[in-house]
């Protein structure tokens, strides 16, 4: 899995930090999403996808890495 977060899109909601804190988290000024690992290991992935569906923005985007 990799992750690509549009920092233009985000909104600051949060949403991605509460389910998947080891990946997301929000710079501290404005609450925009700062993307910590870009390709997070199998156990993450389950919250990374509904981290993805859960944000207002749609400012979370996933492709699979073989
Ligand atoms: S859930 Fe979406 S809008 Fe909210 S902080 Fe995360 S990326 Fe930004």
């Amino acid at each position: 899995m990799k992750i690509t977060v549009d920092d233009v899109k985000c909104c600051g909601a949060g949403q991605c930090v509460l389910l998947a804190p080891e990946v997301f988290d929000q710079r501290d000024e404005d609450g925009i999403v700062v993307l910590l690992d870009a390709e997070p290991p199998a156990e993450l992935h389950t919250a990374v996808k509904e981290a993805a569906s859960v944000c207002p923005a749609a400012a979370i985007s996933l492709s699979d890495t073989e």
